[in-house]
């Protein structure tokens, strides 16, 4: 069984330090049901590609030696060897542990960056072909299904269960290596190994930022765990044990009344004043933005998006978007999106606000954010805001060093948050403004500040 993947770009062959596999040296590792081979079919600077090839021996596996506790798994004559099934995921988790967990010694910036990546999965069991795409592209990737006839002397027998799948995006590697690891065996469920309650730690470990918000959520989780129906629920309850919404903290800590009212009508004020005719809301939570920004008649297209699949439900419930007028219905575009990857959905907007979303974000990851808003979709006006951690002294009930979310990443002060600022304007040819929002003192400031960016003509 076989699994390539092609890195496509400017000097490629960095893919070697990324999974520090060096391309110029074809390995052999030991898995205990056979053997594991990496090696690299194709090294130039614009295109490379990793192969991952297991030899399973059958033999083993059908006398239960190894992966088992009770006897063998499998009868004597069985697929395991030609197909990419749970073995792979472990394969590739034990070869490739380090890329999947984000580190990389000599090349740490390129762990961040998305990059146009391409696997090809070889001979996937997939007898559950129609979800393919339900759970592949939410997650960004386009994908190409080849399927097999089961005999090419009998047509009529029609296709197998057995396809190459192919898929393609731009994505951070790790995220590509944990998507393939928890994917494969959702399509070839049967485990070569007894599935127990560590199973459930792996999945929400390798599903970290993407699985909780997948449309298919449940379906992944209960495939993944062999559909044990007390394992599934515990997982269930765990993935979806969310932190309470921005909103309901905002009553209980910021105890200034109305601050997010104050926030979001500061940040349409300043999207009318820029000129905006077409505006997009990045990250947009469950619409509170959304819903003020297409009333206004200026506005002639609204679009939002967020990472969040149930927040996006929640905003459409919010917002009535079915009972909306047609021509309100007509300007607005909401769809589930992520921030740190291109997507050509973001470019053509005069103004992009980014309300309390960049602190949801990993610190290591805004640069990715930068490039994409900045540097590919170039809006004329960005707003963004953020809390100001100096003014959290204010808050009686916080503690020391904690944030004003659980989810928050960060929380800066006024000088962090302007020389961040001030960085984006020099690299992508911005002037900014940065405001307070709320009312605040002057040792400590506001407790919200927001940059507000004008690209230069
Ligand atoms: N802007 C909204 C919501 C703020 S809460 C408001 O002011 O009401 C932060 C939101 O950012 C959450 O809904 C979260 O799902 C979203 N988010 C975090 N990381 C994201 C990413 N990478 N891409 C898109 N949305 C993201």
């Amino acid at each position: 069984m076989l699994l390539t993947i092609n890195y496509t770009g400017q000097k490629t062959q960095d893919l070697g330090y990324l999974l520090h596999k060096n391309p110029m040296r074809p390995q052999e590792f030991e898995l205990g049901y056979g053997k594991a081979y990496v090696f690299y079919p194709e090294v130039s600077d614009e295109s490379t590609t990793v192969a991952l090839l297991l030899d399973i021996n059958p033999i083993d596996l059908a006398r239960g030696k190894i992966g088992s506790t009770d006897g063998g798994l499998f009868d004597y004559v069985n697929d395991r060897p030609y197909v990419c099934s749970s073995f792979m995921s472990t394969a590739i988790s034990k070869v490739f542990g380090t890329a999947m967990s984000g580190r990389s010694k000599e090349r740490q910036e390129l762990v961040d960056i998305p990059l146009f990546l391409t696997a090809k999965i070889h001979m996937l069991f997939a007898p559950n072909q129609s979800m393919i795409p339900e759970i592949f592209e939410p997650l960004g990737y386009s994908i190409e299904v080849e399927t097999y006839l089961n005999d090419d002397k009998f047509p009529d027998w029609g296709n197998s269960n057995y396809v190459d799948l192919t898929l393609s995006g731009t994505v951070r590697l790790q995220d590509l290596l944990n998507h393939l690891y928890t994917l494969i065996p959702v399509f070839d469920s049967k485990k070569h190994y007894y599935i127990a309650n560590d199973e459930i730690e792996k999945l929400l470990s390798h599903g970290e930022g993407w699985l909780k918000e997948h449309p298919k959520c449940e379906y992944i989780t209960s495939r993944y765990l062999n559909r044990r129906r007390s394992l599934v629920n515990k997982a269930l309850l765990q993935l979806l044990d969310e932190p309470e919404s921005d909103e309901d903290k905002t009553d209980e800590k910021e105890k200034k009344p109305n601050l997010n009212q104050t926030r979001l009508k500061a940040v349409v004020d300043e999207a009318l004043s820029s000129g905006a005719r077409t505006v997009i809301d990045m990250g947009c939570g469950e619409g509170n933005l959304t819903r003020l920004l297409i009333k206004e008649k200026q506005f002639i297209k609204v679009a939002a998006f967020d990472v969040s699949f149930t927040s996006l439900e929640r905003a459409k419930s919010k917002m009535k978007v079915d009972k909306l007028h047609e021509t309100i219905q007509n300007k607005l575009d909401l769809f589930q999106g992520s921030l740190t990857y291109r997507d050509k959905r973001f470019e053509g907007f005069d103004c992009a606000c980014v309300v309390e979303v960049i602190e949801h974000m990993d610190e290591s990851r805004l640069s990715a954010f930068t490039q994409i808003l900045f540097g590919f979709s170039k809006p004329k006006a960005v707003i963004i805001t953020t809390p100001n951690a100096e003014y959290n002294i204010n808050y009686e009930n916080m503690e020391e060093n904690t944030f004003r979310h659980s989810d928050h990443r960060f929380e800066w002060d006024r000088v962090q948050f302007t020389n961040w600022a001030e960085d984006i304007c020099e690299k992508y040819g911005y002037k900014v403004e940065i405001k307070e929002i709320g009312d605040g003192d002057e040792e400590n400031g506001a407790p919200t500040q927001m940059g507000v960016f004008t690209l230069c003509e």
